[in-house]
Formats: structure tokens, sequence, C-alpha cells
């Protein structure tokens, strides 16, 4: 069952402490993602947090968009973040975009000019990171710093008029190059850059910084709680400024709390994007991608993330989550919702050569053991049948249950089988078993006489459908670490996350339709895919496996 109530954070404490104390009658979050690549998994976990913290208490949560930056920023990006949120199952009370502030954003630059806080700067990008200082040593302070109000306002006019080129100049804050945080020593506000922009076109050549934009937007709109990550913990003195010397009418309060990380998984855009633009993947749906388009594909449901974001809760201190977290919530959502059906995905061909030819009859198959509900079909049994390769061994190890020559198990829903013959090609490789049934062993008939340890799925040979499974490892072999440059990070890519296999599904599995979902017993939860599957061959990604002792060869 989902629990919608966001479990005890620090974050909710604060929310409540501000309603009781009469702070804020009504809370307002916001998710502001940077529409410069596609939502993953950690975005998921700020998203449902915001929602659902507004949700708990009556407030309002805005999806901005913190389209700053023109350079890297595109309106593909924009869709597919939209249709991500919804599909996680959240709906934004206001969508904006913070280039609509723009205009704001210059006014306020200009009350911080007139009041002498801030000030055009003429050194280059590196001069300014040599004056900025150390954690040890103080900054040094620009020779522009002492501008006049009059000289500022005349240059950041005409930085806006577009006058200069790119890097000439920028806008500074005029705060303390003594301060022991580096964030406050007279961080650039504004830069020059003459690039289009994908909603205000080319109407602005000077575009504002991050930690003067955001606590803009949050306090325009009115945001009481902005959360974020805690990269930004030494910003927030700098948020405060920019928000009191502003003169903002609005204070939002940031509230910053650890990313999620989770194991064998990127979750930095900028790795992501390598991946799909080197090819390594195809494309930010990929099913083995940690973005939220790449595991809806995959088959992940909205509720098993959202359970997921839930459980692993909020802290203040970093921590990498498990990704079998995830999957426990996937197999939790899916166990008793989806049907159960059989797949043979690496196929060995069995005869029952005491079978009449030309005979088909129909079994009895429930749906689902764990939900009645879901009922029972029909599926035809006959002469010839496919089983796994690997449910028949030749020479099996001591505990292996399942058929080898001369061992008799339960095929699922239908009768006992015993091996008896084992034909092979040339080279010596296994082509087709052979075995007889016993008939007085049917399913469902109350058998008693003998019992056997092994039970094995099959499909009917004559009736099956053939199809294609992709199974998938994860895609990167080893934790993420922030320190990686790009080229480290790409040795770790999983040649072998991959893996395609051409089996069949029950005919009765024709016409399945893209996100579809099942069961297929002993391998594991699979999806329909939406891109490669077509009516005459459905293709079915692996999301999870079960935790049964069917293990899929590396
Ligand atoms: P990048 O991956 O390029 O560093 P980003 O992940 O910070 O960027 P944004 O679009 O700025 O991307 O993120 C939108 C919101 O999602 C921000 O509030 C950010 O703090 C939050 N967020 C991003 N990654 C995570 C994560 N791993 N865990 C929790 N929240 C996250
Ligand atoms: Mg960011």
């Amino acid at each position: 069952m989902e629990e919608n109530n966001v479990k005890s954070n620090f974050i909710k404490n604060i929310i409540t402490e501000d309603l009781e104390s009469g702070k804020h009658k009504q809370i307002v979050t916001r998710f502001p993602p940077e529409p410069n690549g596609y939502l993953h998994i950690g975005h998921a976990k700020s998203i449902t947090l915001n929602f659902e913290l507004a949700d708990e208490f009556n407030g309002k949560t805005n999806l901005r968009f913190d389209d700053t930056n023109p350079v890297k920023e595109d309106t593909e990006y924009v869709e597919s973040i939209k249709e991500d949120v919804k599909w996680l199952g959240f709906d934004w009370d206001a969508l904006y975009f913070a280039s609509d502030y723009f205009d704001e954003m210059y006014k306020r630059a200009l009350v911080l000019i007139k009041k002498g806080k801030a000030f055009v700067c003429d050194l280059t990008a590196e001069e300014i990171r040599e004056h900025r200082g150390t954690l040890t040593k103080p900054g040094v302070e620009s020779p522009y710093r002492n501008r006049t109000v009059e000289e500022n306002l005349d240059l950041f006019e005409r930085m806006r008029s577009g006058e200069f080129k790119d890097g000439e100049k920028v806008l500074r804050a005029k705060i303390d190059m003594t301060s022991p945080n580096i964030n406050m020593r007279d961080p650039v506000i504004y830069r020059i850059a003459h690039s289009t922009h994908h909603n205000t076109g080319d109407k602005w050549c000077i575009y504002p910084m991050y930690d003067f934009a955001h606590p803009i937007e949050d306090a325009i709109e009115g945001v009481t709680h902005s959360i974020c990550t805690l990269e930004f913990e030494d910003h927030r003195p700098l948020y405060d400024w920019v928000v009191r010397e502003c003169e903002m009418e609005s204070q939002p309060r940031q509230i910053e709390f650890a990313r999620l990380n989770v194991t064998n998984t990127v979750t930095s855009k900028r790795k992501l994007k390598k991946l799909v633009d080197e090819k390594f993947v195809d494309g930010w749906d990929d099913p083995r991608m940690p973005t939220i388009a790449g595991i809806r594909r995959r088959g992940y449901t909205p509720e098993s993330i959202r359970n997921f974001c839930r459980e692993i809760g909020v802290a203040k201190a970093s921590s990498v989550v498990d990704e079998q977290m995830l999957e426990h919530f996937l197999r939790e959502d899916l166990k008793a919702k989806v049907p159960a059906t059989m797949a043979v995905l690496r196929p060995l061909k069995v005869i029952i050569t005491n079978y009449p030819e030309g005979k088909v009859e129909m079994l009895e198959a429930e749906n689902n053991s764990e939900n009645e509900a879901l009922g029972v079909r029909q599926i035809p049994f006959s002469r010839e049948l496919y089983i796994e390769q690997e449910d028949f061994m030749e020479n099996p190890p001591k505990k292996y249950f399942r058929l080898f020559p001369g061992n008799e198990v339960r095929f699922k829903n239908a009768y006992f089988i015993k091996c008896n013959e084992v034909i092979k090609d040339e080279e010596g490789n296994v082509v087709e078993i052979h075995c007889t049934y016993d008939p007085e062993t049917k399913c469902g008939t109350g058998f008693t006489g003998r019992k056997v340890k092994g039970t094995i799925h099959w499909i009917d040979a004559s009736h099956a459908l053939p199809a294609e499974f992709r199974l998938f490892q994860p895609l990167i072999l080893d934790e993420e670490s922030e320190e990686d440059d790009g080229k480290d990070f790409l040795d770790k890519v999983n040649p072998n996350s991959l893996e395609v296999l051409q089996g069949f599904v029950e005919e009765n599995m024709k016409g399945v339709k893209p996100q579809e979902k099942f069961q297929f017993i002993r391998v594991g939860y699979f999806n329909v895919d939406d891109k490669y599957s077509t009516d005459e061959k459905p293709v079915f990604n692996r999301v999870v496996s079960l935790k049964s002792s069917f293990k899929i060869k590396k």
C-alpha cells in the first residue's frame, strides 16, 4: 500500500514549526530543474519530496525551469521533464521559466548597483580566480571595485546593449573579499554571453549567474521553503544576501539535504549526456539509463519509485543507497498486480515421445498465485515443447533437481516428465531431448503418487510466439565518484550491460502493448519495450529478476 505521508524528517519539522508559529499560512515549494538533460532517479527524490511536502500541508509546488544558461538548454529537455514529472504522478500548481524573470532580475541588479553593492569588473575569469584567495588566504580586491555608481550604471547598460564581447566584463556583487566563505568574495552575478536562448531568443546578451538568479526566482514566486542539495549549503549566506540586498518582498528559506546516490549508477547529467552522445546507449531513454525515461522504458512503475524515494528519507549526510532497494519496491509493486506467464528465453526442444502426434490439449494455469482475481487461462500442451537450456544438464552436479537423463521433473501446470535420451548435433551440442510423460500426473488432478524435486517452465512449440528478450546488467561497473574525469568514467562502462535473446512466449501474448508488464515465471519481471516491439514480435525488457535461484548467465 502506498503511504502518502512524508516520513518525519528535519525539513518537515521546519515546515511544521513555520506553520504553527504563523510565519507562513501556506507553504510553497518548487522543483527547479535546469533543462540541460533528462531527469534521473536523483531528481525523482527531489520531486517526490517537494510535491509530497506541499501536498501534506495543503501547500503548492511550482515546476520552474531554471533556464539561465542559454548554451546548454533545449526545448527537448523541457518537454521530457514535464512528461517525467507527470508520469511520476505529480501535477504542478504553476509552470514557470526563470528566463521570464530576466527583466525583473535586471532591475534588481540595478538596485544593487545604485546601493553601491555591485560593480562592473574588467578582470578576466582567470584573474578573478587568482584574486579570489583560498580557504586559508583572503582574497584581493579588484582594481575596478571602487567604480562610481554612475560609471557602473553606464557600463552595465552597455553590457546589456551588446557593446562588449563575451568575457570582457562581468557584474560582481560587492561583499567582502576577506570573508571566510569564498562564495561571499565578490561573486560574479552577471556575465556576457552572445548566444540565442531557447525562450528569450536574442533579447539578452547578459545572463544572471545561478547564485544571483535562484534566490530572486524563489522570492518572485513566493516560495517559502527552497529545498536543494547539500553542495549549496555554503552558498546559503549569499542566497540570503541576494534576497535582502535586492529588497525582495518575500523571503524564502533555503534548506539543504543530501543528494541521492545509488550504487552502480551515475546521476550526473554531464556524464549521462556523454553516454548518449558517444552512443554507449541508444538514447536518454535506454532501459539501462538511470533517467526517468530510461527506467520507465525498462518497466519501473511510478509507485515503486515514489515508495523508494519515501523510504530512503531525507538526511543531511551523504550516503549511497543500494540499487537493490529500488528493485525491492518494484517487486513489491508488481507481484500481485501483473499476470505471471511462461516464457522461454534460451529454448531447448523437448519431444514427449509417448504423447500422441497431432494431439493438443488445453491445460489450466493460474494467472497470479498471489492474486486470484487475475483468474486463470488455458494453455496448449502437445508433443513438442521448449524448455530453458539451463533447465537441462547432461552431467549434473549434486543437488541439481531439474532435467537430466533418467530424472523426472514437474512441468508447471502440466505433467511429470522424464528424460530418456539426449540428441546432439555433429559438434556434440545438445539440440533436443526425448522424454516421456506420465498421464496420471496431470496437474490439478489430486495425484499423490510420487514426488519430484524440480518444477520447470515450458512452452508448447507449435503454439509458441517468437519474442525478443533484453536482459540488463549495470551500465557502470563502479560507484560514481565526483573526482572522475570523463575518461575514467567511460573506462568503467560495462561492455556486457545488454544481452539480447531470441525465445518464445505463450501464444496468448500476441498483441501485447508497450508498457504492459508480466512476470515470466522463474525468470523475472518484464515490460514490453515501446521502441522495438512490433505487432509480429514483442520485445520484452527485463525490469528486474525474481528473487529465486534462477540466474541469468553473465
Ligand atoms: P547536474 O547533474 O548537471 O549536476 P543537477 O542534478 O543539479 O545538475 P538540476 O536540474 O539543477 O540538476 O536539478 C534540479 C533539482 O534536483 C535541484 O534542486 C537539485 O538539487 C535536485 N537534484 C539533482 N540531483 C539530485 C540527486 N541526486 N538527489 C537529490 N536531488 C537532486
Ligand atoms: Mg544543478
